[in-house]
């Protein structure tokens, strides 16, 4: 089939990309000329594992292109994907003038019936406003149908995610984007639930706030074990076996971050607001979220004393594993609060240096390789959940630090080990 998709980020790119994989025709549009010059000339604007080889794939094969044109875009897709970014507004609520743009652009162009799908995560009712848009915009000439597919994947793991999804969401609302729709995801192997418009955009809010409830409600636990001397990984394993609740995100750390749980958190709460609910739960689940990072944060400064003119080593700064994005990175948000106490810091990602330094500029040091970030420090942190960390020569941090002292944000390395090689170790929940 041919499919256009209009924004070519984290979802965009692997949406089109994945739907080439399968045998779609797929043409990728963003407004932003320097992705699509950098995607033309075989480059990666993200680090997405698995995603460059799969890009040049489909390139080589004719299956995929790039372009900053949306009528040429338009004019190629039978089914137009909307991908662009949805951010919240100060108060919690969604700026929807990326989507409203977008679907004045599509309109512009219509010359024939087209399936429009909205990817992007957007507040319930949105179709409705996309469907208005449109035919105020085409002058009522043409015929086209609005679909909403959320989107479920993670970064890090986005090609696994696309292809194998625990199942594929398809709001409607007519028999003949059914049908298109059911095309188009022929070749995944996935329970395709074909719901109404506004069922759709509900179900990813309310899936993304309980993933988020979960990690708060874990991290209220570990406040608890660290409380009562309770091992919060015993009690998440106890908790995680029982088949009702399952064991995933349940792993206490410094919160979550991203650019999705805490913008889709607000934007829950604020559209329940408006009609008529006050959603008090989701609240108090930001707020431990927030109390989380405080938390670890005076764990840091009670051990320390005082952290001016402490040189600390920050290990991780994207939001999390496996991805090079730094949006509303909680370890981001660390090394703010303690440069901000006045701290030196020797920071490193894996994939991450290049978005970190955009954001924390000059008022850090860059570290080429994560064993020499401990040189000369008075503490290290690990902020994000690179595997790879497990692996510190913890022995040689030892010697080249001032004081052996390690907190632990993500609950990786072992307690028993790091008492054996005499180091002060301070994790979460434990
Ligand atoms: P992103 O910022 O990585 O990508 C959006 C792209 O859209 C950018 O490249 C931007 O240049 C482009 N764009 C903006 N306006 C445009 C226009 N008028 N025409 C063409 N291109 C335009 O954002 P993202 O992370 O891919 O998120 C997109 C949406 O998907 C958001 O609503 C987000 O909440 C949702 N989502 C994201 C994830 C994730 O893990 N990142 C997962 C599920 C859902």
């Amino acid at each position: 089939m041919k499919i256009c998709i209009i924004g070519t980020g984290y979802v965009g790119l692997v949406t089109g990309t994945c739907f080439a994989e399968v045998g779609h025709d797929v043409v990728c549009v963003d407004n932003d000329p320097a992705k699509v010059k950098i995607l033309r000339s075989g480059g990666m604007p993200i680090y997405e594992p698995g995603l460059a080889e799969m890009v040049k794939r489909n390139v080589d094969a004719s299956r995929l292109r790039f372009t900053e044109s949306t009528p040429e875009g338009v004019q190629h897709g039978d089914v137009i994907f909307i991908a662009v970014p949805t951010p919240p507004h100060a108060d919690g609520s969604v700026d929807l003038s990326f989507i409203e743009k977008v679907a004045r652009e599509i309109a512009g162009c219509l010359t024939q019936h087209k399936v429009v799908v909205d990817k992007s995560t957007v507040p319930v009712k949105t179709g409705d406003k996309v469907v208005e848009t449109i035919k105020r915009y085409s002058k009522g000439k043409v015929e086209f149908d609005v679909v909403s597919n959320p989107e479920f994947l993670r970064e890090g793991f986005a090609i696994e995610d696309f292809l194998k999804p625990d199942r594929i969401v398809i709001g409607v609302r007519s028999e003949r984007a059914v049908a298109v729709m059911r095309e188009l995801y022929k070749p995944i192997p996935a329970p395709l639930i074909v719901t109404d418009i506004n069922s759709a955009e509900l179900i990813k809010h309310a899936a993304n706030s309980f993933l988020a409830l979960k990690i708060s409600y874990i991290n209220a636990v570990s406040a608890i074990c660290e409380a009562s001397g309770a091992n919060v990984i015993e009690v998440a394993n106890g908790i995680g076996m029982d088949a009702r609740i399952g064991r995933r995100f349940l792993d206490a750390g410094l919160g979550y971050g991203g650019s999705c749980f805490p913008k889709d958190l607000s934007a829950f709460i604020k559209i329940s607001e408006q009609l008529g609910y006050d959603f008090r739960l989701l609240r108090e689940v930001q707020r431990i979220n927030s109390d989380q990072m405080d938390r670890f944060l005076k764990k840091i400064i009670e051990t320390l004393w005082v952290a001016k003119d402490k040189t600390l080593g920050v290990l991780g700064l994207a939001f999390k594993q496996n991805t090079d994005d730094v949006r509303q990175s909680p370890a981001i948000d660390l090394c703010q609060r303690l440069l901000e106490e006045g701290a030196r810091l020797r920071v490193y990602d894996p994939q991450a240096m290049g978005k970190a330094r955009a954001v924390l500029k000059d008022r850090v040091v860059y570290v080429d390789s994560m064993d020499d970030v401990a040189i000369g420090c008075d503490a290290l942190v690990i902020a994000t959940e690179w595997p790879e960390f497990k692996k510190l020569n913890l022995a040689r941090a030892k010697e080249v630090m001032t004081h052996p002292i390690l907190f632990d944000g993500r609950n990786l390395l072992d307690p028993a080990e790091l008492q054996r090689l005499g180091f002060v170790y301070k994790s979460i929940g434990r």
